[in-house]
């Protein structure tokens, strides 16, 4: 029998309305030949609610982020649970022969890096005894798994569609289907520029830089791994009730048709900008200062080393705002230990990155410099920049964000195809 695995993120799950409606898309499917994986989210604000009420176990004058890891897992991974089961009730309720799964009853297994787990295995053998039973939908708990000490771990924010697209490629499904809020991936963030259109396909490559670069349409985890297993993966929203709906397929590079030079624009609204002032220049400083961050858990993005003065020179790089608390211990304990040397450490938390993605970067020059012009022509200054073969980033004020990626989004003529 042919399987299909269909993701359903929090705001589609956000009341039992919704998951009456998520349970009757699956029936469709159901009644069509599929047998059927549900991957579910927790309802929509529910992890931000568990991970508040984590956060308020510590008192004030504490760090953040001092408590066991391990229990966050147990507590932020508890929302999905409630929906996992939830929906196979109500399939249930629907005729429809179906059992919640747990992450640890897979039991899927992961790294023990908690709060950003891997996923190394999904053994199969579990559900598909069930499905030979006669289960139709097995309703499995996204986001979490088991470590190898038998601790709940969670895949990072957004680690359903990873739950998903791994579980696509275990069992060999035929498709997997990411039910979400929007109908498709779009050029941007819909709510950010209301020209955006939705695009009918979409490289893996493409997605993968636009998610990384903060389109949170989908986890870039769940993109590597679609792209590493060949997964055919379609966005598409849960609340249109046409049971025919195209939504956005990502594919292999020579599987999309649209071929528009620039793909889309992304944007990450929450990184801070930190600058090391007066550092030595000598060898070894970038593995002096960048190793600790590392091993801090900073998630280090772009990096500038200014231009050299006297055997002292700047070091730039950014990080999301959450880290810069992290980072700054992390810089500050090694100054104290005379591991490096600096003369100040300055934190500009009031910048967000725009970037700009498309494979056809690869063949056309002056993408770079039509984006610079157009960023100039709204006076728009531009703090840091990388690229990479297909996408090019700059860091700017935050007060800027939606001005920038909508002008760049209007000079790359995204709302058409060309
Ligand atoms: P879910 O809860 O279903 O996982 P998310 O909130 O994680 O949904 O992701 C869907 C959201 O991603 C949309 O509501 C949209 O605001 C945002 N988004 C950002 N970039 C894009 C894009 N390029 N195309 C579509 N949606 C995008
Ligand atoms: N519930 C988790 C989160 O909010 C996982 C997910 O929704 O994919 O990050
Ligand atoms: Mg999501």
């Amino acid at each position: 029998m042919p399987l299909l695995v269909m993701k359903f993120g929090g705001t589609s799950l956000a009341t039992i309305e919704l998951i009456k409606k998520a349970a009757e898309r699956v029936k469709i499917e159901v009644l069509r030949g599929y047998e059927v994986i549900v991957i579910v989210s927790a309802m929509s604000g529910k992890t931000n609610e568990l991970i508040s009420w984590v956060n308020d176990t510590t008192s004030e004058n504490e760090a953040s982020l001092i408590y066991d890891a391990r229990e966050y897992d147990a507590i932020v991974s508890s929302g999905e649970q409630v929906t996992a089961g939830l929906l196979a009730l109500v399939l249930q309720n629907q005729e429809v022969p179906a059992r919640s799964w747990q992450g640890w009853q897979v039991p899927l297994k992961t790294s023990g890096n908690h709060s950003s787990a891997r996923i190394e295995e999904i053994p199969t053998q579990n559900l598909r005894a069930k499905f030979s039973e006669g289960m139709k939908v097995a309703v499995v708990a996204g986001f979490q798994g088991l470590s190898s000490d038998n601790r709940v771990t969670t895949l990072g924010r957004g680690g359903s569609d990873t739950t998903a697209v791994a579980f696509a490629a275990a069992f060999g499904a035929e498709q997997c289907d990411i039910y979400t809020d929007v109908d498709g991936i779009y050029t941007t963030d819909p709510r950010v520029c209301g020209k955006a259109r939705k695009l009918n396909q979409i490289s893996f490559e493409e997605m993968l830089e636009l998610a990384s670069q903060g389109a949170k349409v989908l986890q870039t985890r769940s993109v590597e791994l679609a792209m590493r297993f060949n997964v055919r993966v379609r966005v598409l929203s849960s609340f249109d009730p046409s049971p025919d709906q195209s939504g956005t397929i990502v594919c292999k590079e020579e599987d999309v048709v649209e071929k528009n030079v620039v793909a889309g624009v992304a944007f990450s609204r929450d990184e801070a900008k930190m600058t090391l002032i007066s550092v030595s220049d000598k060898p070894g400083i970038a593995a002096a200062i960048f190793g600790p961050l590392s091993e801090a858990g900073v998630n280090v993005d772009m990096i500038v080393q200014n231009i050299s003065d006297d055997g002292l020179t700047d070091m730039t790089f950014s990080c999301p705002t959450q880290d810069v608390d992290r980072a700054k211990n992390a810089l500050l304990e090694h100054r104290v230990s005379g591991q490096i040397h600096f003369e100040d450490l300055v934190a500009d938390t009031e910048v967000a990155k725009v970037s700009v993605v498309g494979i056809g970067m690869r063949s056309h020059a002056g993408v770079a410099a039509q984006m610079f012009n157009t960023l100039k022509d709204e006076n728009i200054n531009i703090k840091v920049i990388t690229t990479s073969e297909i996408k090019i980033s700059v860091l700017i004020d935050r007060k800027y964000l939606e001005l920038a990626v909508q002008a760049l989004h209007n000079t790359f003529k995204l709302e058409k195809l060309i």
